[in-house]
Formats: structure tokens, C-alpha cells, sequence
């Protein structure tokens, strides 16, 4: 069952059956028949058709943030802040592709040889509620002017966004058959990855999802790629302007309802600002106001469900009974909603929960260093490796720093954050792969080595 529920009330907002497995099996055959004319037209022409996709998400920015604060509480705001990144990734593949998809001539011993990117087929996404527009549009702009033909299997909780991206397409002039949404469960994603038409499957989730759709992957050679969680590291070293430096950490962190893979999950300061910058990023947190989307005053959106509050603040207070000190809220603000008043963890100690685990909401944790070094080892002392950012006024200092840490990404004096044309992806827990940039558009072709 596919059903919206307002994470303010509670209230169902609407619903859908699961597919039969025949008819999913269908819909894969309507996607391989699609395929063949999709592959076969100019880049040129599937390029115009991305950039017809941007201009459509943009007309459509208020009725999507009005959808994702309906679905799973997303403040409009944001909403429109995640279109607008939706539209530059339509149009970085539409006004790079020619390049993207050109022939790579290489010099080999005794003759010469071209590197050929060629779609490969069937190719389906599976993908969350936390940024239920981006993260589509992140599997499907590349696969699109590639000449992929895609399936979707979006989170079970985010419907109406779902078939909202269907119309988008097909506003735009995506023949039906080069995107079908799938209403089916988690259950049916097997089957699907089993078709032999299906050559991929990208899947943006948690690890549990992950490890599943990777371990049917490998059951029927098919290949994979991984966007998993995340507890990224930000080290700050020194800062001209604490409570600044502060304040923007913690609405990075904040944003989306701390509900973003690569939210700086883990803040470690170095021994001589640790004070000073705890104290700040306790006034900054206190600053912030969960409440209603909808609301002006609101800077903390609700989490996704109650189910997901209550588990976040569980996760407080787990924190603390392990030892951490709580300096502000980790509450939930009412018996309805899925409202929890934003916290700051310190003195989280090795080996306990909050120390292993994400925190997928609003908590902010900071961790003590007494030198680099001791940062360093703190930031690599986890399993995820998907981001990480470095704060100094002085760049050169922050960029050695940043290449020590085992990441997939790494920032200079931003705290996380995505854009169309630079990689994502991490290592170790946190997934494989890369999506966006030049290496996204790679994932699932097929690089064809011609000798001639
Ligand atoms: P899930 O990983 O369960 O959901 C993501 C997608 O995977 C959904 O479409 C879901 O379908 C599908 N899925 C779930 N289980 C399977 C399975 N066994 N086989 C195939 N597909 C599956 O995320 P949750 O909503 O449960 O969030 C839980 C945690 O996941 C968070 O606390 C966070 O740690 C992490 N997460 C990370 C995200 C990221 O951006 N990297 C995004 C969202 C969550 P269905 O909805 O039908 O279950």
C-alpha cells in the first residue's frame, strides 16, 4: 500500500494498491520496448527534452513544495530551494551531454582506440522520502540523455510526489514508456531486478534497504549502485567569527528536519574553541523554532512520521543514559505530531549508540579534540564514509585536513550540501558509486572499448 500521511496530524492524505507482480512485470516490458527508439534518437534531442523537464519543474516549484509539506513536512521554503537544484540537474546534463557522451579516443600500444558511452537498457531506481524530487531527479537526469529507459520505485509514503513527477515528464514530452512509476512494495523489488531487461539499480536509502537490493543485485549479476547514510564529520580548527561559524553549522545541520544523509551529524572542535563554539552552537539551536511547515516562524520541520520522531528522540535519550549531556530540547513537542524541539549532544563516549549510529533528525552532536590529529582520528572512526567538511580561516590549512579524512566527499568551509555538476557519493558504509557530475552519467552505460 502507497499512503500519504501528514506527519502533522497523522491523518491519511491518500492511498494506493501495490501493483500485482504481473503487472509489474508488464510495466518492465512497456520500459524494454521504449528502449530501442529512446536509445536510437540524437543526444541532441533527449538533451532539449531534459531541458523541457527543467523549465516544467520550475512552472510546477509552488505546487511541489505544497505536495512535499503535505507528504512529509517538508517547510515550503526548502521545497523550493529543492526544486530549483531538481532544474539545474535537468539542465547540467541537457547542456553537457554532447560532451559527456562523447567519444574518447585512446592512444594504445600498436594502434589507437575510441571509449564509446552506450546506454544499456532497463534501469531501476529505488528511492526515499527525505528529498523525494532530488533524489529522482539525480537517477534520472543522467540515465535519460544517456537513452536509458528508467523504472521508479519511490518510498511508500510519498505518492502524490511520485505521480507528480510522471505528469512533469510527460509535460515535457518523455514518451510514456522511458519512465513508468511502480507502485510496488519492497518486497516486489526482487522480481524486478530479476527481469533480464533490467541492466541497473540505483537505490538511495538506508543500509537495511542497501544490503537487500544489493544482495538481489549480486543474486542476478545485475549492477548496483548504493546512496546510504551517513554520520559526516565537521571539524572546525578555528573561526574568526564563532557565533557565525556556529549558526550555520547548526541550520545545516537543522535543515530538512535533520533528515539528510549528509547533514554534518558529528561536529568536532578542536580543545581551544571547544567552549566557546559548544556554547554557540547551544544559542544557535535555541534560536530555531520546530512547528508547523506552513507556519512563517518555522525553521524545524516536523520528521517524516511520529514513528521516526519518537525513534530520534529515543535516540537522545539513549544518549544520555550512555553518559552524553543534553543541553537543549530532544522533546517531542506534542502527543500528534512528529514535531521534536531541536537537541545538542555532547560527551558522546566510544562505543555507545549515538556514537555508531546515524541520528536521522534534528540533533546536533559536538565532539571535543585536543589537537588535529585527534580530529582526524575521530572524523575516520566510523563505518559510514559519505561526506565531510573542514572549517579554518586559513583554506590551506583546512584543505590539507580535509584529504586526511576517509570520505567520499569533502568540503572546504561549507557544511555539506549537493550541486548538479559535482560527484556524490561515499565509501565504506554509506554506499557505491557516484551519482551527479561528469561520474553519474557513467554509472549505467556501458563504456564500450572499440580497438580499430
Ligand atoms: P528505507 O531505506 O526503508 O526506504 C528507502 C527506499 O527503499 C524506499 O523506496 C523503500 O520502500 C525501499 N526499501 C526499503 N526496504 C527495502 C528492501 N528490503 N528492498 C527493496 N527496497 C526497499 O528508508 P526509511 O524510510 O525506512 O528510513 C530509515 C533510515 O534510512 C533513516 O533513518 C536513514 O538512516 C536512512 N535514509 C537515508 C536516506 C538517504 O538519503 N541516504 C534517505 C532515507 C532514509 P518502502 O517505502 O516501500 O519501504
Amino acid at each position: 500500500m502507497f499512503r500519504g500521511v501528514d506527519p502533522m496530524t497523522g491523518q491519511a492524505l491518500s492511498e494506493y494498491e501495490t501493483l500485482s507482480d504481473d503487472h509489474a512485470q508488464s510495466e518492465i516490458a512497456v520500459a524494454h520496448a521504449a528502449f530501442a527508439e529512446w536509445a536510437g534518437r540524437p543526444v541532441a534531442e533527449r538533451a532539449e527534452t531534459a531541458h523541457r523537464i527543467a523549465d516544467e519543474f520550475e512552472a510546477r516549484s509552488e505546487e511541489f513544495a505544497a505536495l512535499m509539506a503535505r507528504e512529509m513536512g517538508k517547510i515550503p521554503a526548502e521545497g523550493r530551494g529543492e526544486i530549483s537544484t531538481v532544474a539545474s540537474i535537468f539542465r547540467y546534463y541537457a547542456d553537457a551531454a554532447a560532451d559527456l557522451l562523447a567519444d574518447q579516443p585512446l592512444d594504445i600500444v600498436g594502434g589507437a582506440a575510441t571509449i564509446r558511452r552506450r546506454p544499456t537498457g532497463v534501469i531501476l531506481g529505488v528511492m526515499p522520502w527525505n528529498y523525494p524530487v532530488y533524489q529522482v531527479a539525480r537517477f534520472v537526469a543522467p540515465n535519460l540523455v544517456l537513452g536509458n529507459t528508467m523504472l521508479l520505485k519511490h518510498a511508500s509514503n510519498c505518492p502524490e510526489t511520485a505521480l507528480a513527477i510522471v505528469e512533469v515528464l510527460a509535460a515535457a514530452g518523455v514518451p510514456a514508456g522511458v519512465y513508468r512509476n511502480l507502485f510496488i512494495s519492497a518486497a516486489q523489488v526482487e522480481s524486478v531486478i530479476a527481469h533480464p531487461a533490467v541492466q541497473g539499480v540505483s537505490l538511495t536509502g538506508s543500509e537495511r534497504a542497501g544490503r537487500a537490493v544489493a544482495e538481489a543485485a549480486g543474486r542476478h549479476l545485475t549492477k548496483v549502485v548504493l546512496e546510504l547514510g551517513g554520520s559526516d564529520p565537521l571539524i572546525v580548527l578555528d573561526s574568526e567569527d564563532v557565533a557565525e561559524t556556529a549558526a550555520d553549522i547548526v541550520a545545516s545541520r537543522l535543515s530538512n528536519a535533520g533528515q539528510a544523509c549528509n547533514a554534518p551529524k558529528r561536529i568536532i572542535v578542536l580543545d581551544e574553541l571547544y567552549d566557546e563554539m559548544l556554547s554557540a552552537v547551544v544559542s544557535a539551536t535555541r534560536a530555531h523554532r520546530a512547528g508547523d511547515p506552513a507556519a512563517a516562524s518555522t525553521t524545524v520541520a516536523p520528521l517524516v512520521s511520529r514513528a521516526a520522531a519518537e525513534e530520534v528522540a529515543a535516540q537522545v535519550r539513549r544518549a544520555v543514559d550512555e553518559g552524553a549531556e543534553l543541553h537543549t530540547g530532544g522533546e517531542l513537542v506534542d502527543s500528534v505530531s512528529s514535531l521534536m524541539s531541536p537537541a545538542v549532544l555532547s560527551g558522546v563516549l566510544p562505543g555507545t549508540a549515538a556514537y555508531e549510529e546515524e541520528i536521522f533528525g534534528p540533533v546536533v552532536v559536538v565532539y571535543r579534540a585536543h589537537d588535529v590529529d585527534a580530529a582526524v582520528r575521530l572524523a575516520n572512526d566510523t563505518t559510514f564514509g559519505l561526506g565531510s567538511s573542514v572549517f579554518s580561516a586559513d583554506r590551506e590549512r583546512a584543505r590539507a585536513v580535509a584529504s586526511r579524512i576517509d570520505a567520499g566527499m569533502s568540503y572546504v568551509n561549507q557544511a555539506g550540501g549537493s550541486q548538479a555538476d559535482l560527484p556524490f557519493g561515499g565509501i565504506k558504509r554509506s554506499g557505491i558509486g557516484r551519482e551527479l557530475g561528469p561520474l553519474g552519467i557513467d554509472e549505467f552505460a556501458n563504456l564500450m572499448t572499440v580497438r580499430h
